[in-house]
């Protein structure tokens, strides 16, 4: 059986004359953490929707477990997205949000109670929260609750839009160890667009750095410090090269 659970073939995106994507090829290997890097505008979220299927690519395909799934509905993939701005149905509950996709696909009412219970205790969050309001909760618990959210389905393939930028440090620092630990404790494969190379460095074991909607260089952390492909991909980790080097 192959490793690949995800593979995108040459994608491109145009927007009138420009590209937000353009002919981007890569794969990610099952229960891996893969970065997406790269400056804003780059294509980051573009790519992801496009494997999401809320957006239509116009040249390329997409596989799933070897399975093309270019042209198939967004609640037949298996795909969970959280959005940058998390994405929480500000008129719903916790438990609601939570147990929101599992509604769709009609699951037991027993099966739904006890998977969010689960959820919320491996976010470490109280059952109590389960009544209260998104707005009534920090951003770190906001983020907690839309990872719960997004795992509820069992996603083969968790994709998470810039799941540190809204995060002031400390902040970042408590959801950290969510995010590094989802491969083990679930199971899943994630891909993880992050706009700084530190972060990414931190949390993923590939990284594809993106540019104008390529992608210029493919590898680990270790990797691209050491062997940057091309100027550009240099340029943009001279940041983290300027700071120590982070433990990979
Ligand atoms: P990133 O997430 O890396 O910041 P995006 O994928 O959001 O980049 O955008 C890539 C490029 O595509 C940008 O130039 C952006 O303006 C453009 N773009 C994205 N979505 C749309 C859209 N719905 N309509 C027109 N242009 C878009
Ligand atoms: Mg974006």
């Amino acid at each position: 059986m192959s490793e690949n659970l995800l593979t995108v073939e040459r994608l491109t995106k145009r927007y009138g004359q420009a590209a937000a994507l353009d002919d981007v090829s890569f794969t990610v290997k099952k229960r891996e953490r893969f970065g997406v890097v790269g400056e804003s505008g780059s294509g980051k979220t573009t790519l992801l929707r496009c494997i999401l299927g809320i957006t239509v690519p116009d040249q390329g395909k997409v596989f799933l477990e070897e399975k093309e799934i270019t042209h198939t509905s967004v609640e037949q993939r298996g795909i969970a997205y959280v959005p940058q701005d998390f994405g929480l149905f500000p008129h719903l509950n916790v438990e609601q949000n939570i147990a929101f996709g599992l509604k769709i696909r009609k699951a037991p009412v027993q099966v739904i109670k006890s998977r969010v219970e689960a959820l919320l205790s491996a976010m470490q969050l109280p059952q109590e929260f389960m009544q209260r309001m998104p707005r009534e909760l920090s951003g770190g618990q906001q983020q907690r609750v839309a990872l719960a959210r997004a795992l509820a389905i069992s996603p083969k393939l968790l994709l998470l839009d810039e799941p540190l930028s809204n995060l002031d440090e400390a902040t970042k620092d408590e959801v950290l160890p969510y995010l590094r630990t989802l491969n083990d404790h679930f199971g899943t494969t994630a891909i993880f667009v992050i706009h700084t190379m530190q972060d990414a460095f931190d949390l993923c074991d590939r990284i594809g750095v993106f540019h104008r909607g390529r992608v210029l260089q493919i590898a680990t952390p270790h990797e691209l410090l050491g062997k940057p492909a091309t100027p550009e991909v240099s340029r943009l980790i001279t940041s983290v090269r300027q700071n120590q080097v982070p433990h990979v």
